[in-house]
């Protein structure tokens, strides 16, 4: 296995040990997040996971690969809890490297320490791949000491079960958006605040996605994250956190489709034989684990390269590989297990190969797309190259 060339020899054992604890754990509860939508289950584990220390690696310098594991071993289990964690640290990283003390002090330990949910709060009605047509307005008062947040945010991760927002708004109208946006956090019960509606997805049942209303939401001038107008650089150093964490969620994914497709044909007979015994079904399981092993390599790199110190622009092109390559691999392979499994692979009763192939789908659009991960990936390799997007 790739995975030995890859991983340290502790980083093998904590990956065996977090494998471990999600089947122990999370597998039980499985079933009732997927069917019955279950968000109470979600959150008990999301306790669990903070208590044992699992959400904590990613904000250290040097802890993304040991979080990535976490994640596409959460993800192997169950996505919709994954999703939840993933957006809760992504909110807490920018708060533990650019929030104001008071702040921190209030929100960040219970982030990782699982007893509070985080949510980032980006795209609009008009406002997706495109960030630059931001409409959401925050007008300071440096008299009061206060911002108010005008505007309307969807399709936000934990909106309404979270306890804290990062809300990304224009502050400077003047300049072009990339200058004059700003983050501002904003708790779950601050006045003109509502969730209008949640979502009711294909996949990642049990996880929460919604609307979010900011009518007037007025908050300390503290709660700003770094300087005025400097949300976007923020947004950036998120956002590569955030794609290598995806990376480890289309992993997770990826490896249990494959397992539970090799399960079948080596039980399954077809005309007298196993059907693990066909050319067309070896060359489908060459293809689940050569695209497995790449994108392991290369979220994997992308993850250590994090905790090499690289950042920024400079790590852009990694981030976006790892996403675009396990997400693109996730799907591809929950769309192998369910022909593999034929007609048991669209039932619900059989196992996991139907929800895998839903809760799979949303990957290469959540995030970013993953257009927009090609153009960031070429972007890097052509440099004078003026982008036509
Ligand atoms: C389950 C889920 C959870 C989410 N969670 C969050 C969250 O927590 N916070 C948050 O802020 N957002 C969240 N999002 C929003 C997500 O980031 C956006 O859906 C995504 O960025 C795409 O935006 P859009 O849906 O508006 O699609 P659009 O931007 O309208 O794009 C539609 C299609 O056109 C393509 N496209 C757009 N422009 C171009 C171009 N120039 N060239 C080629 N193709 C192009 C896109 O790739 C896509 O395929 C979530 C979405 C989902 C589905």
């Amino acid at each position: 296995m790739s995975t030995d060339f890859l991983l340290t020899e502790e980083e093998q054992i904590f990956k065996k040990d977090i494998q471990a604890f999600f089947v122990e754990n999370l597998e039980p509860l499985a079933a009732k997040i997927e069917n019955e939508q279950g968000w109470n289950a979600i959150k008990a584990c999301v306790g669990l996971v903070g208590k044992k220390g699992y959400l904590q690696d990613g904000l250290k310098p040097d802890g993304l690969v040991r979080q990535t594991l976490v994640h596409e071993c959460a993800s192997y289990t169950n996505y919709a809890f994954e999703s939840t964690i993933a957006t809760s640290l992504s909110c807490a990283l920018p708060l533990d490297r650019h929030g104001m003390d008071t702040v921190k002090d209030t929100y960040l330990d219970k982030l990782i320490n699982g007893q509070a949910i985080g949510a980032i709060a980006i795209t609009e009605p008009n406002v997706g791949s495109d960030a630059s047509g931001m409409e959401t307005r925050i007008t300071i008062d440096e008299k009061a000491g206060t911002c108010t947040i005008n505007g309307f945010k969807r399709y936000i991760s934990n909106a309404g079960v979270a306890d804290l927002y990062i809300i990304y708004g224009i502050t400077d109208n003047n300049v072009e958006p990339q200058k004059g946006m700003s983050a501002v956090i904003v708790p779950a019960n601050t006045g003109g605040m509502s969730i209008p509606r949640t979502y009711n997805f294909m996949g990642r049942h049990g996880s929460v996605v919604g609307e979010v209303m900011l009518d007037n939401v007025t908050v300390p001038l503290e709660n700003m994250l770094g300087a005025v107008n400097e949300g976007f650089r923020i947004m950036l150093g998120m956002f590569n956190f955030e794609r290598i964490l995806l990376g480890g969620s289309g992993l997770g994914v990826a490896r249990r489709a494959l397992e539970i497709a090799l399960d079948h044909v080596q039980k399954r007979e077809s005309f007298n034989q196993k059907l693990g015994s066909k050319q067309l079904i070896w060359d489908k399981i060459a293809q689940m684990r050569t695209r497995i092993d790449a994108a392991e390599l290369i979220t994997y790199r992308a993850a250590r390269r994090y905790d090499q110190g690289v950042s920024g622009k400079h790590l852009m092109q990694d981030a976006a590989m790892a996403k675009m390559m396990a997400t693109e691999t996730a799907v591809f392979c929950a769309n192998q297990t369910v022909q593999i499994l034929g007609g048991d692979g669209l039932t619900r009763e059989y196992g996991m190969a139907e929800q895998l192939y839903r809760d799979a789908r949303a990957m290469p659009i959540v995030g970013g797309t993953n257009e927009m991960m090609a153009y960031l990936i070429a972007k890097s390799d052509l440099p004078e190259i003026e982008l036509n997007l």
